[in-house]
């Protein structure tokens, strides 16, 4: 049994099984200790329609974590699709150092419309929108005459991200332990997740009362804070913590009366998530209200390419304009702003323009609202939603309970990806009614087993 990927592949077996064998001898995957792959099942997936995926052999699978967050309008879309088709046909790629194009400058001009946030800096992952974001604050602060402000607070479970500068301000300790004697040092302020509150205290309350533990520690530390960095709303890889807007409202009037930057993640819940095209805009009417900076990847380009960028005020901005280079921000990737994932990102857009997503989206919430009381009869808590973000909290003593619930899933077609003990919802935007029923009438049966 074990190693068995090592030996050489028989015509017996089935494309799966050749597929998944080459992957294991020579792909390693992300976010995966490769041995569990001797049990555990790798899926080769050959195509996406929609919400659903397939296999190498047909089996087809229920994507209702948007492959990590990242899909919008389903797999196989034809608009985003046809606007890469198109782009390819004139420019692939140029640098954009020294050079621009229409994808890049149209992107920025709307992004600065619903953000705005009018200075826009491109990068292809959402850790490295975290880096620069970090990056940026602090040399701000450098340029400014405030060379003391070097260090960064972030929520207790907050997440941003696997590279190390931002893996120094993410909380979550199996992915961060491991690497502590390599990360920058931050201090995490307690989380407004309102799964922690004291008995009697409402989200709002405890907020607030968090609110005020930040306060203590920023007005005791602002002389060398550079900036606050938080994922607005909802602490996603942190377990679906969702918390009460007030908090970022508050986080802000402190911030600037302390003179620290506030950074929003976004990455996750940006792009109507929440509910709200940016999960900001739930505290304000502007994203620009909250945020000096604000983060953004993932669902950006429908989920088609890799792009990620940080925007930023003309404040921000203008400390870096000078006739000296080292006042600049020296700071690049080599597919910054692709013109491949811009289209991509152009056409995400226009779909949000053309369609009322948000406005569909309710519904569609409603109705995974509605469908999921079917799972008000097993041992669960904090049944919970926010926008098109939908998750629980099981009960159990099945240490393994998370990878059990995943694998059993998978047997049933459906992809699930438990945090921990929460399981939860973030499907495209696309799912329909009956994939609706069926994803949560299974989901109760794989937690059942799982238990
Ligand atoms: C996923 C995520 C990141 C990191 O993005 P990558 O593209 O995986 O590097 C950062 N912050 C938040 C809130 C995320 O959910």
């Amino acid at each position: 049994m074990k190693a068995q990927h090592k030996t050489s592949y028989n015509l017996l077996m089935s494309k799966n099984q050749t597929l998944i064998a080459r992957s294991l001898h020579a792909v390693w995957h992300p976010c995966t200790q490769m041995k569990h792959h001797e049990h555990f099942p790798l899926i080769p997936i050959v195509r996406g329609e929609g919400v659903w995926l397939y296999d190498a052999d047909g089996k087809r699978y229920l994507d209702t974590v948007s492959s990590w967050w990242v899909n919008l309008f389903g797999h196989n879309h034809p608009g985003i699709k046809e606007a890469i088709k198109q782009q390819l046909d004139t420019l692939e790629h140029v640098m954009l150092a020294g050079f621009t194009h229409e994808p890049v400058v149209a992107l920025s001009e709307q992004l600065a419309k619903l953000t705005g946030l009018g200075h826009a800096f491109y990068a292809s992952d959402g850790a490295s929108a975290t880096e620069i974001a970090l990056k940026m604050s602090f040399h701000y602060w450098r340029n400014t005459g405030h060379a003391k402000k070097t260090k960064f607070i972030s929520l207790q479970h907050s997440y941003h991200g696997e590279t190390l500068g931002a893996l120094g301000v993410t909380d979550v300790a199996i992915f961060k332990d491991t690497y502590a004697p390599l990360l920058l040092q931050s201090a995490q302020m307690p989380s407004p997740d309102f799964r922690l509150a004291e008995q009697g205290e409402n989200a709002e309350q405890f907020a607030l009362r968090c609110a005020c533990a930040l306060e203590t520690y920023i007005a005791a530390h602002h002389d060398e804070l550079a900036a606050f960095i938080i994922e607005p709303l909802v602490q996603c890889a942190g377990g679906m913590g969702f918390y009460h807007p007030v908090y970022l409202k508050r986080a802000r009037e402190i911030c600037t009366q302390y003179q620290v930057h506030l950074i929003a993640d976004e990455i996750a819940v940006g792009f109507g998530r929440t509910g709200k095209m940016f999960a900001c805009e739930h505290a304000a009417p502007h994203v620009s209200d909250i945020a000096d900076f604000v983060c953004l990847s993932k669902g950006i380009t429908g989920g088609y390419l890799p792009l990620s960028v940080v925007l930023t005020k003309d404040e921000i901005y203008q400390a870096f304009y000078d006739d000296r280079t080292v006042r600049g921000f020296l700071h690049s990737h080599s597919y910054t702003g692709n013109p491949l994932a811009c289209s991509a990102a152009l056409a995400t857009l226009a779909i949000f323009e053309q369609a009322q997503v948000l406005h569909h989206n309710q519904n569609i919430s409603k109705n995974i609202q509605t469908s999921m009381q079917v799972l008000t009869h097993l041992p669960i808590q904090h049944l919970r939603h926010q926008g098109m973000i939908h998750a629980f909290d099981v009960q159990t003593n099945n240490a393994q309970f998370s990878r059990d619930c995943y694998a059993n899933g998978l047997a049933k077609g459906l992809l699930l990806r438990p945090i921990g003990n929460t399981v939860y919802f973030m499907p495209p935007y696309v799912i329909n009614e009956e994939d609706i029923d069926w994803m949560v009438k299974q989901t109760a049966l794989v937690v059942q087993q799982s238990l």
